[in-house]
């Protein structure tokens, strides 16, 4: 699944946030295969299709897509010299597909800021400082290898170039990802699992009445651009997290906000990893499944089981937009709108689709 990691410098708010994120337990008693881990929160992406499938199919369950946030505890200054960070720190972090850093908004005088002052600007670049400098580390331990693999011909030269490349990037103090807005190849260091390469999301912990601020928001907007940034008040959403579907979704719009931090957050970080979902309906359930734009059928198929991609025969797909307005899947075959698609097909957001395969 789609794994966000975590970071943040102390007492912003990022326990707050993982408390509110891991209080979906429903959730997870829906996913068999999901271990509940402490440092994992599991958040539904939110899909208003799904409830239309299960009203045309009967289904007695939804699923929606998820996106898990993985708490990576351990950055603070300096915390690239030293001892370094820690291996755990490492592994969490290599295993995220994107990195979001909580930023401290909210101004509460009874909690300390770490650096005494409350500057969102600072934080921001506190934490890419560590991360580039935990990019630099990686980079300088692994060069006297690569010379090595580069002389017995085991790695391509081209290695050893992208490496001397990112290294001045990031001695200037940019991020490799920028630096891949910019055209910049990072494929040939892949194997080295570079942080600052992962797309980057930033929520702003604020107080409630900058969420309605937006000329405060555009001010801190402006700190990350064109980074989308997430706005979101930690302590209400923890107690939103506590309530049941009915009572959160009042006390939402009596906070004035039409959608939760939390699902604002699952949804950015699907779009920008560039993500999409297709759908699978019938009596049992309506589900949304997560793929990658661009993906083919068989490839689609194997998020379900392994199997349906390597006995992938055909997809029996319609567009979730006719089967709305047709109604049921007979009305929709009598339309026509029900295609047999082969191996070549290219997924679109929102087919909802029935794999045919050998076992
Ligand atoms: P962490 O160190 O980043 O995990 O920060 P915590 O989640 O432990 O929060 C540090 C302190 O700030 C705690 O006392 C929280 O109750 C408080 N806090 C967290 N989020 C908010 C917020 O949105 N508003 C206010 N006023 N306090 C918050």
């Amino acid at each position: 699944a789609l794994t966000i990691g975590i970071v943040g410098l102390p007492n912003v708010g990022k326990s707050t946030m993982f408390n509110a994120l891991t209080k979906n337990q429903v959730l997870a008693a829906n996913y068999p295969f999901a271990t509940i881990e402490p440092n994992v929160g599991v958040v539904p992406l939110p899909d208003p299709r799904l409830g239309r499938l299960a009203e045309i199919f009967g289904s007695e369950k939804i699923l929606p897509a998820t996106v898990s946030f993985v708490d990576i505890a351990g950055i603070v200054r300096g915390a690239s010299e030293g001892e370094g960070l820690g291996n755990q720190f490492l592994a969490n972090i290599r295993e995220a597909e994107a990195i979001c850093q909580v930023i401290r908004a909210f101004s509460d005088e009874d909690v300390v800021h770490v650096d005494g002052k409350i500057s969102p600007s600072d934080d921001i670049d506190t934490i890419n400082t560590e991360l580039v400098l935990a990019d630099l580390q990686t980079l300088e331990k692994a060069q006297p290898r690569i010379e090595k693999e580069v002389k017995q011909k085991k790695t391509d030269a081209a290695v050893l170039e992208a490496m001397t490349a990112a290294q001045a990037i990031l001695e200037e103090g940019r991020t490799l990802f920028q630096a891949m807005g910019d055209g910049f190849d990072v494929e040939p260091l892949s194997e080295l699992q570079l942080m600052t390469t992962k797309p980057f999301l930033y929520v702003f912990n604020v107080d409630d009445d900058i969420l309605a601020d937006e000329a405060k928001k555009d001010e801190l907007r402006a700190l990350v651009a064109p980074i989308e940034a997430i706005f979101l008040d930690a302590k209400f959403e923890s107690e939103l997290a506590e309530l049941d579907e009915a009572e959160a979704a009042e006390m939402l719009e009596m906070s004035g906000q039409d959608e939760a931090g939390l699902d604002q957050l699952a949804r950015v970080g699907f779009d920008t990893l560039g993500l999409q979902t297709y759908l699978t309906a019938g009596p049992k359930e309506s589900r949304a499944w997560t793929i990658g734009k661009g993906w083919t059928a068989p490839q689609a198929a194997g998020v379900i089981h392994t199997d349906f991609q390597k006995g992938f025969i055909k997809a029996e797909v319609v567009s979730f937009a006719d089967l709305d307005s047709l109604g049921s899947m007979a009305d929709a075959k009598a339309a026509g709108k029900v295609r047999m698609e082969g191996k070549d097909y290219i997924m679109a957001d929102g087919d909802v689709v029935e794999f045919r395969f050998n076992v």
